[in-house]
């Protein structure tokens, strides 16, 4: 071992207790900390020969970086879905790394059960019946992955084709169908071989971003009984609408189609009484994504794949090799095969605030976006551009194009009390404001209303009308 490691060896709780503070301090500044920032970063740096050792390694990361770093974990960090870290799954998430263990499989490790008692109380937390199996993945692009490999398995193996031995070679594409789905759901069916092209985009509703079920039900019948995969949106990011997961399962059980519902954030809707009938029929689902560090507030990266069809998944991710368990390890689930211990921080989470807690939060963020687009409503700058159903808020400035929109979300970067994203929505450019986080309260409502007037006040106005 190298002097420097032993070194840090015999300094670790010194090292620890710097870990501890530097968080701490980085924490309790968070509420004021800029939302979003992006000075411009310093010229990289060489590998050094000698190493600085672990306390200087630090110092001097927090002096060229920590600065830099966003408040995406503090109270107005709107944009994206961002959801934040609750002290319990902080904890866990630290002592994840200080256990580190390769949740793999179960040969030497109580850590797996871990994570099957984790989805467990997820599946509870979500309504899932007994019957969806789970893995923890990276995120919802992952979950739709392997939702999506192990539709694509299932309908192939319809076809009379094992795509897992033999590939897509010369085999028929097959049928998807979609609303609006998240480009996530695009990503993965690119990976898979499938294509971005595939989708058959379903109409929508008259001004909503969800499937017409009579269309949808028009396109499988049409089908006369081919199998075919239908992705449903349980929470589309700008509107957080729903499909009716009620119609659309039915037409899928109906007509033979495999149901993926991408719920990565609506689905904690689940937990709360006043939304949870967005989610009547997700039962319906053969594959469900969601996300952990969104609604559940743990760190990055958690996601979370369920599938009534375990072994259609386990033929699509098995990895044999002689060293490698052909029991039900958890490794033949999900793309990794080594795989972190991340479980821990959602399973602190959920044992330290229960369901109580967890509908608290999401009736939480739900009246913080109701509150918000009433203000944004009342305002002579801005207009919403769809009614708030749930956590997300989409607007625009009442006039100008997509530039003005741009110099705006620049003010108010700069302005650092508040971070949004840009969309397009309904054919207008516009802003999303997205509650997910367990830190934002009533009292930033008026900080975030004061920052929005400030900055629209500071534009020009706009030449030319519209
Ligand atoms: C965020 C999101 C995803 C992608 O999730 P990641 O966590 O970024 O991988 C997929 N679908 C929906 C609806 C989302 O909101």
């Amino acid at each position: 071992m190298s002097d420097l490691l032993s070194h840090d060896l015999s300094r670790l709780p010194d090292l620890l207790e710097q870990a501890r503070a530097s968080a701490l301090e980085f924490l309790t500044a968070l509420p004021e900390h800029p939302a979003g920032i992006r000075p411009a970063p310093p010229a990289p740096l060489g590998l050094p020969d000698a190493g600085l050792g672990a306390r200087d390694a630090l110092a001097l990361f927090r002096r060229r970086y920590e600065a830099g770093l966003s408040g995406s974990a503090g109270p107005r960090y709107l944009g994206f879905v961002t959801g934040g870290t609750t002290p319990a799954a902080l904890v866990g998430d630290w002592l994840v790394s200080a256990y580190d263990q390769n949740v793999s499989n179960d040969g030497d490790s109580l850590a797996t059960s871990v994570e099957r008692e984790a989805l467990g109380l997820l599946r509870s937390l979500f309504g899932l019946p007994e019957a969806f199996e789970g893995a923890f993945v990276s995120g919802a692009t992952a979950a739709n992955l392997v939702s999506l490999a192990t539709a694509r398995q299932w309908v192939m193996e319809r076809l009379g084709h094992d795509v897992s031995e033999d590939g897509l070679w010369g085999l028929p594409q097959p049928v998807v169908l979609g609303g609006a789905p998240h480009a996530s759901v695009l990503k993965a069916l690119s990976i898979l071989g499938m294509g971005r092209r595939a989708v058959q985009g379903v109409p929508c509703l008259a001004d909503r971003p969800v499937m017409d079920p009579s269309a949808l039900e028009a396109r499988l019948a049409a089908l006369g009984g081919a199998p075919a995969i239908v992705i449903a949106s349980a929470g589309e990011v700008n509107t957080g609408d729903f499909d009716d997961l009620e119609a659309v399962g039915q037409l899928c059980r109906r007509h033979g189609a495999w149901l993926h519902v991408d719920g990565a954030f609506g689905i904690f809707a689940a937990c709360s009484p006043a939304h949870a009938h967005l989610l009547r029929g997700l039962a319906h689902a053969d594959s469900v994504a969601a996300d952990g560090h969104k609604w559940l507030n743990v760190p990055y990266d958690s996601g979370l794949v369920f599938t009534r069809h375990l072994a259609l998944q386990e033929r699509v991710f098995r990895a044999v090799a002689a060293y490698l368990g052909q029991g039900p390890d958890l490794l033949h689930r999900t793309p990794e095969n080594s795989r972190r211990f991340r479980a821990l921080p959602a399973w602190m989470t959920l044992m330290a605030y229960g369901r109580d807690g967890h509908r608290a939060l999401v009736e939480q963020s739900c009246a913080l976006a109701r509150a918000l687009g009433e203000g944004l409503a009342a305002s002579a700058h801005y207009t919403l551009l769809a009614p708030v159903t749930l956590n997300i808020v989409c607007f625009a400035l009442r006039s100008g194009d997509a530039a003005r929109r741009d110099r705006l979300l620049a003010a108010l970067q700069a302005d650092g009390r508040v971070q949004f994203t840009p969309t397009q929505y309904a054919g207008r450019p516009g802003l999303r404001a997205a509650f997910s986080n367990w830190r934002t309260r009533e009292a930033d409502l008026p900080v975030i209303l004061a920052a929005l007037e400030a900055a629209a006040s500071k534009l020009q106005v706009p030449t030319s009308a519209g």
